[in-house]
């Protein structure tokens, strides 16, 4: 049975939870089925989270199965870039928890008809993600039974083709508080309609000269529903389904019958869609398939304070070379936040905090924070590290000699562990941590003044050494090895304590410091984006690390005491050469401003 990261944490409770909970009491269908279907257009954010947590959760709780099914129904403007990094990115955030529910089928099986029994016969159910020869579900492989929906959805005089260019085609739809006007098209023989899709699909016209549309209502208040287009031409390839298709359905109308063709019970969608809602209906009634047909059930989108969620904004990021790529760690992405160092179970715990509802809000980000603090509080290792070294020589220590501490991993853990340090005659410690000049109530270390190295001991500051040119060269210091742990004076108490790491047994790293992208907290409402770029949200600097980093992996999580949590980076980390992200600080360093 998959771990959930956090056991003790009560079930969440929620409006679409208590419809699906209230379906499986009346045992409505034989199995919950739910889906996450993006379009790749773009790499998955932080909204995505949200969206996938849901359907993945809804999945979980009810030993169902949830689908990952590209909405690929646009073939300008997606990549297959971005079909491998959602499949990555959902694979990361669902791994451990709710992997097992993943729905994926046979490579480049396409769906056969509905079974007498209702169900999709292609449909294998869950298999391991990782299995051989399989892959999620695109719509894309629907292309030819939509295509014989369609046909029937003509015979039926439910559809027609329209030969109305798009301008007109707008110009008919009228505006919501004014009626549409039918299209001179609408009443065309279902034989004539037939004959010219058949050539629309043969490519025997040009983009836009044709569309098939649905027969509905050109005076419905909903202007969704006035006649909307069901096909258009395109004559270009696609990414997945290759260059058999110039006529390529609309969203809307593949949408209902993917879910429909895959047998999901409960379609949950953001509250944009909810205005298409009757659309999928009368599509899935029009073509009077057999039961059970899926349901779409709506819920506010997640926004989040100092941040962009859309995959097109974040585009013009990247395009812009704001960011240096999707996965840069300042982005919301999911590669962006997982490359940072986030971990998936934070990104869970902080999408199921922040609940599901109808009410359009704005998450503060500091909530976003919080839980990535909490996670990694919980299960960051313990290492020292000096971001901007100052030399300290403890005159008292012979050059050579190294005297073992033992530090511990993580305090948190039940049974902590601990590592040896190497406390040497040559040390470094943050700059911020000495004052020559210090301002009343300064506890670290200052001329005369005492301060304990973290692990190790007490040092006093005899003489601050400087060049001609008067810039600092080094702290001359007395290390008191009496306050060594196991000494006699362990117990000497001293206001301050600090961080270090020895000057002759450490590691040099690049280190990448992140501060926020924006520098307001809703960067778009004013529709500038661009404008309100913080230039400081980046600053790189040469670490000193503690020996024991060499052996860091990426993703393995530290905490560099008193700095905040770090992650190695696995893309542009060489050996000997390791760079490290800050994921984030120890504490909210932007309620004070
Ligand atoms: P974007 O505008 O960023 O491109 P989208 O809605 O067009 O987002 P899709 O690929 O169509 O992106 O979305 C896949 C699924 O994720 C949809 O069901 C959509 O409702 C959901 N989704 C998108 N953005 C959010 C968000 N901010 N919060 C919650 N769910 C979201
Ligand atoms: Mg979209």
């Amino acid at each position: 049975m998959p771990v959930d990261p956090s056991p003790s944490a009560p079930a969440p409770s929620d409006f679409i939870r208590d419809i699906v909970a209230g379906h499986v009491a009346e045992k409505l269908y034989p199995k919950i089925v739910t889906r996450f279907p993006p379009e790749p257009n773009g790499y998955l954010h932080i909204g995505h989270a949200k969206s996938i947590c849901l359907n993945f959760g809804l999945a979980r709780e009810h030993n169902g199965q949830c689908n990952l099914r590209f909405d690929d129904t646009n073939p300008a403007k997606e990549e297959v870039e971005y079909v491998d990094s959602i499949t990555a990115d959902v694979r990361w955030l669902i791994a451990g928890w709710a992997d097992h529910c993943l729905g994926f089928k046979p490579k480049g099986a396409h769906p056969a008809r509905i079974t007498s029994a209702g169900q999709p016969d292609f449909f294998l159910g869950p298999v391991p993600a990782d299995a051989p020869n399989s892959e999620p579900f695109f719509a894309s492989d629907y292309f030819e039974p939509l295509y014989e929906y369609a046909v029937e959805l003509i015979r039926r005089g439910q559809a027609y083709v329209c030969d109305l260019t798009a301008k007109e085609t707008d110009e008919y739809r009228g505006a919501p508080d004014r009626p549409g006007r039918e299209s001179p098209w609408r009443n065309r023989t279902a034989a004539e309609s037939l004959d010219l899709f058949n050539r629309m699909r043969a490519g025997e016209f040009p983009d836009g000269a044709r569309t098939l549309r649905a027969r509905i209502d050109m005076a419905s208040p909903n202007v969704w529903l006035r006649d909307p287009l069901l096909y258009r031409i395109r004559h270009v390839p696609h990414h997945h389904a290759g260059d058999k298709w110039c006529l390529y359905p609309l969203y809307d109308y593949a949408h209902c019958l993917s879910d429909y063709l895959e047998g999901i019970t409960h379609s949950v969608c953001t509250l944009e869609f909810e205005v298409h809602r009757p659309l999928y209906d009368w599509i899935l009634g029009s073509l009077g398939l057999p039961r059970p047909l899926p349901h779409q059930y709506e819920f506010a989108k997640l926004n989040l304070g100092y941040t962009i969620v859309s995959k097109r904004k974040l585009l013009t990021l990247v395009n812009e070379k704001i960011v240096t790529g999707w996965d840069d760690p300042r982005m919301p992405t999911l590669a962006g936040l997982r490359r940072r160092g986030i971990p998936a179970s934070a990104l869970r715990a902080f999408v199921t905090g922040v609940g599901v509802t109808k009410f359009d809000s704005v998450t503060e980000v500091a909530v976003f924070e919080n839980a990535v603090r909490n996670d990694l509080n919980a299960s960051a290792q313990r290492r020292l590290a000096v971001l901007r070294p100052v030399k300290v020589v403890l005159t008292n220590i012979p050059a050579g000699e190294l005297i073992e501490c033992m530090a511990t991993n993580n305090p948190q853990s039940d049974t902590p562990t601990t590592r040896p340090l190497a406390l040497t005659r040559e040390v470094f410690i943050e700059a911020d941590d000495f004052a020559e000049a210090p301002p009343p109530k300064y506890f670290r270390l200052k001329p005369g003044g005492e301060v304990r190295l973290k692990y190790a001991c007490i040092i006093k500051l005899d003489e601050i050494v400087k060049d001609t040119a008067g810039r600092l060269v080094e702290l001359r210091c007395t290390a008191d090895l009496t306050t060594r742990a196991g000494g006699p004076n362990v117990a000497r108490k001293v206001k301050g304590t600090i961080h270090w790491v020895s000057a002759t047994h450490c590691l040099d790293a690049e280190v990448r410091l992140y501060d926020r992208l924006f520098n307001v907290a809703e960067p778009d409402a004013d529709g500038k984006f661009l404008d309100h770029v913080n230039p400081h949200s980046l600053e790189v600097v040469t670490a000193r690390l503690e020996a024991s980093l060499a052996r860091a992996t990426p993703h393995d999580r530290f905490q560099f005491e008193r700095l905040g949590y770090f992650d190695l980076d696995p893309k542009d980390s060489i050996p000997g050469r390791p760079v490290f992200h800050r994921t984030i600080t120890l504490k909210d360093t932007w309620t004070k401003v």
